[in-house]
């Protein structure tokens, strides 16, 4: 049997597995016109017959084209013009380089180092699609969420991957330098008074012959109308090429207000994607991954991770921020070991707020407070008399060896006590214990509480 009536054999079992509607408009006109190395490549006309066969129908025509010719294959759909310029066939062959293009792509940002949590996953698995099959699978992918979320880093991502893996063009630039530009090529134009296009030709060849257009921060688009205008050509030439578009805003596609709506428009026609502030989990998760990029693993203890992670709670930049400062900090300390001190010093002023695991202390506070009869702010505050003193002694010997915080920290949660202050409070209800049973299991009534 040639690839031909295999093909057709093929085509006439798939006719029975899915509607005649669907049927004409993505297999009727499909050609199967080569197999090698385990791989069918597939001739389709259309690029959405492309993309609906690899997304929504894959797994179908290998299960059926199996059952025709008895053994296993991969599937390839190529459209004609990808044929004529043979590329796109062995998407897999790894692409060279355009070296001595301008790309202006950051290496240092990879999805190597770009770690995923709840907040990231979907953009984090959009942009990996968007890499591996630039123009094809999500067309134009839009990124956005707050300020240092990592929108920048994962562009220069897609963009590294593309680079190394295919042999395509890839620009990265911020909106801004897209306005400097243009408005440079207007100000030329008019001064050579129309005579020279030139200057049309080079901003119009940087920006659209190129088979990936990366742009950062889109809000900055403004409403200058030329530019808007002109962006909205790029996009448009660009996308009627199944070039790739991605963009990233501070804020939603529709909260951008002063966009025209046919370009809010055509920003969702692809996929829309946003970053959320990372949980604690992916924060500490990315402190130990700096730290390990720069040999610090064992120079910096787990509380101080923890202290980092709880303050810097929206901001990856701030964390990062957080980092370098405790070892500058510890340097100019004459390379003093980094403890929990040592860090608190050194951020006192870089967090607007000390939060620290405050849900856990702030139960302990509130169920011994109630227990004595007390204001939780009793405890924050210098009262030494002995019906405020005794809880807050309680409060911190739960907090010491319950929750397991540190001196330093729960010094700070109960109004800026001092370490040692705390410690003498903690052994002294210690040894009450011990001494005293009742008194004991009053207080694992207390500890009981916790939720
Ligand atoms: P945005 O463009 O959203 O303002 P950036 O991409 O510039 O944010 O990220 C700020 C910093 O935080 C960068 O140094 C970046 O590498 C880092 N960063 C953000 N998210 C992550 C992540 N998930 N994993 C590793 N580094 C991250
Ligand atoms: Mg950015």
């Amino acid at each position: 049997m040639n690839v031909e009536q295999l093909w057709n054999s093929f085509l006439e079992k798939i006719k029975g597995r899915i509607s005649k509607i669907s049927y004409d408009t993505w297999f009727a006109d499909s050609k199967l016109i080569e197999i090698k190395d385990n791989v069918a490549i597939v001739l389709v006309s259309m690029h959405i017959q492309k993309k609906n066969l690899k997304e929504n129908y894959n797994d179908l025509i290998e299960e059926v084209f199996t059952e025709v010719s008895g053994s296993n294959f991969k599937f390839k759909y190529v459209l004609e013009e990808e044929l004529e310029n043979n590329i796109e066939i062995n998407t897999d062959v790894i692409g060279v380089p355009n070296n001595n293009f301008e790309t202006n792509l950051n290496s240092k940002y990879t999805f190597d180092n770009f770690i995923v949590g709840e907040s990231n996953k979907f953009a984090h698995a959009t942009a990996v699609a968007v890499a591996e099959s630039p123009g094809q699978m999500y067309n134009p992918l839009f990124i956005y969420g707050s300020s240092g979320l990592g929108k920048t880093h994962l562009m220069h991502a897609i963009g590294n991957y593309i680079v190394e893996n295919k042999n395509k063009r890839v620009l990265y630039v911020t909106c801004e330098k897209f306005v400097e530009d243009f408005i440079g090529t207007t100000r030329k134009k008019n001064k050579n008074n129309s005579e020279n296009f030139d200057v049309v030709e080079i901003f119009k060849k940087k920006y659209r012959d190129i088979d990936v257009l990366i742009i950062d921060d889109i809000q900055y688009l403004g409403n200058a109308n030329q530019t808007q205008q002109e962006f909205f050509n790029t996009f448009n030439d660009l996308y009627g090429n199944n070039k790739q578009i991605i963009i990233s805003s501070d804020r939603s596609p529709e909260d951008l207000k002063l966009l025209e709506e046919r370009l809010i428009t055509r920003f969702n026609w692809g996929i829309t994607t946003i970053i959320s502030p990372p949980d604690f989990e992916l924060r500490m998760n990315i402190i130990d991954n700096k730290i390990d990029n720069n040999m610090l693993n064992n120079s910096f203890p787990q509380d101080v991770k923890e202290y980092i992670a709880s303050n810097c709670t929206s901001d990856v930049r701030k964390l990062e921020g957080a980092i370098t400062r405790v070892v500058a900090y510890a340097t100019m300390m004459s390379g003093s070991d980094i403890t929990l001190d040592l860090a608190i010093d050194a951020l006192q002023d870089y967090f607007t707020k000390p939060i620290m695991n405050k849900n856990k202390i702030d139960q302990v506070m509130q169920i011994v407070s109630n227990y004595y009869n007390i204001k939780v702010e009793d405890l924050k505050s210098k009262k030494r008399k002995n019906e405020i003193a005794f809880p807050r002694q309680v409060a911190m010997y739960i907090c010491r060896n319950i929750l397991d915080e540190s001196l330093t920290k729960i010094g700070i949660e109960f109004g800026g006590k001092d370490h040692t202050t705390v410690m003498h409070s903690v052994n002294k209800i210690s040894k009450l214990i011990k001494d005293d049973n009742k008194f004991e299991m009053e207080i694992n009534k207390l500890i009981n509480q916790i939720k």
